[in-house]
């Protein structure tokens, strides 16, 4: 059973409803592997019975010929949707013994499509980092590792369980979120795809917030076309959140045309970033080239206020994480360390309860909004964020869809992170700036870096148009060949 962990959803569709096997041998072998690799420490929860009794009831929706379009399909889930009594907490000890009494909307759309829950998937603490270092279940490592070391490597972050559980074959995909990058960047650390829609296309319901205007649901999986799948279940209008958007939900497949004949495609100038590794620029190029063998039309473009989306993104996150993690009381949700006054009780339960990288940013957060430094800080970035957004708008009206490496290196050491905290912010130095204007982006496999470690391609679109994105993304997977290309290298 062994060889179903390697299908990809199209392929397990397919089988499925042929009756090749069930999907209860699908399910059981991913409780198999998710055993095997407990190691790489990709689950905080793993939900076994759970999975076994959905893979049943799925089972005989397909034997009465109504499978929705996920039917059957193991599925990771990122600690921080809720789920209805399992246990979600976020990559927090805080929230170390909560259990909802609600589902999120997502989840809640990914099993009336037919899914199966395998478990939660650890994450960096309320998603802030890009290592899944900052987890208060401990860091994630990533499958890969570097020709020149044995050292274990950190997948990415936030979302680097999800990213890890998907590459070591622990999950036919997952959900993840990106506030800032945390889909594509542990997509790009572990040669996965990842895919952060457009803001207001997933609802946020029932997802635990950290940056309410940045957050977005998304998935990490094995193919471009199982991410179209997977955004086709997650989308929903949902009344319930006061930004989801009321479009509709286009049949996302339908885009993979594999022709991308006279598409207008971006580079923007902006992003040679210098102290860019070469084999990173070399990959882009490569990318670029192949986009025109492809037939796509390449044009130089520009993002003047690139340079200002770090420093801009490192003020609006904080300040909303700030002002969303308030609730954590010891009133209301999660934990509480008792004092002797009330005001002892909320400094006790806060100070045992989060972690140091949640308190950096919510002293930063409250910096930033506090009576003397508003307009300084807050109100300059959202101004910023506006123009930022602006140079957005500007593009697109000469191009489709712009491309970029995803991250500007590839998987590091758990052990021995980047020291400098400015460092390990600069990982989200290509993804933060279509966070910040609310834009659809996803990471593809582009190559491997001298250490045969795994390296992203990003595809950004235009708001709500996931599908142009979902199309060039998935001609330039099947030119790139990624899995061909690691094989013959690996012979080499
Ligand atoms: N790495 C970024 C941060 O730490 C992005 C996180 C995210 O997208 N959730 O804020």
């Amino acid at each position: 059973m062994s060889e179903l962990i390697k299908l990809t959803i199209t392929e397990a569709r397919d089988k499925l409803a042929k009756k090749e096997f069930s999907v209860t041998d699908l399910t059981s072998s991913y409780i198999k592997s998710m055993e095997q690799n407990r190691g790489l420490n990709a689950y905080i929860t793993e939900t076994p019975e759970i999975a076994l009794k959905m893979a049943a009831d799925s089972q005989s929706r397909i034997d009465a010929g109504k499978a929705g379009i996920l039917e059957g399909i193991p599925l990771g889930i990122k600690d921080l949707y809720c789920t209805k009594g399992v246990k979600t907490t976020a990559g927090s000890k805080i929230l170390d013994d909560f259990t909802p009494p609600y589902e999120s909307t997502v989840t809640q759309n990914l099993w009336n499509a037919g899914a199966v829950m395998l478990g939660k998937t650890n994450m960096d603490e309320f998603a802030m980092g890009s290592s899944n270092l900052t987890s208060a279940f401990g860091p994630v490592k990533n499958p890969w590792k570097s020709k020149s070391t044995d050292e274990d490597l950190v997948p990415g972050g936030s979302s680097g369980g999800s990213a890890a559980a998907v590459a070591a074959d622990m999950a036919m995909a997952t959900t993840a979120s990106d506030t800032g990058g945390s889909i594509r960047q542990p997509a790009a650390f572990t040669a996965t795809v990842g895919l952060k829609p457009t803001y207001g296309r997933c609802s946020r319901y029932g997802m635990v917030a950290f940056a309410s205007s940045l957050d977005q649901a998304g998935s990490i999986t094995k193919t471009v076309r199982d991410s179209a799948i997977m955004l086709e279940a997650m989308a929903s209008y949902d009344p319930k959140e006061a930004t989801s958007a009321n479009i509709p939900v286009p049949r996302f497949e339908k885009a993979l045309t594999g022709n991308i004949k006279g598409l207008k495609v971006g580079i923007p100038k902006e992003f040679r970033i210098e102290g860019t590794p070469p084999e990173i620029l070399k990959m882009w190029d490569d990318g670029i080239e192949t986009l025109k063998r492809l037939g796509a039309e390449i044009h130089d473009i520009s993002l003047p206020h690139t340079k200002y989306a770090l420093p801009c993104y490192y003020i609006i996150a904080p300040a909303e994480a700030s002002s969303n993690l308030s609730r954590y009381d010891g009133l209301r949700y999660g934990n509480r360390v008792p004092g002797d006054t009330l005001d002892e009780m909320y400094e006790n339960t806060r100070a045992a309860g989060f972690g140091n990288e949640v308190k950096t940013r919510i002293m930063i957060g409250t910096y930033v909004l506090s009576a003397g430094y508003y307009d300084a800080y807050f109100i300059k970035a959202q101004k910023v964020r506006r123009a930022i957004t602006q140079d957005f708008t500007d593009a697109f009206k000469t191009v489709d869809v712009i491309f970029t490496p995803t991250a500007p290196n590839g998987a590091f050491s758990i052990s021995n992170p980047p020291s400098d905290p400015i460092k390990m912010y600069l990982n989200d130095v290509f993804t933060v700036s279509t966070s910040l204007a609310g834009l659809p982006g996803i990471s593809i496999p582009g190559g491997l870096d001298n250490d045969g470690l795994p390296l992203g391609l990003q595809f950004i679109g235009r708001a709500f148009d996931e599908e142009t994105v979902l199309k060039a993304a998935d001609a330039m997977e099947a030119a790139i060949d990624f899995n061909n290309k690691v094989n013959e290298m690996r012979r080499a």
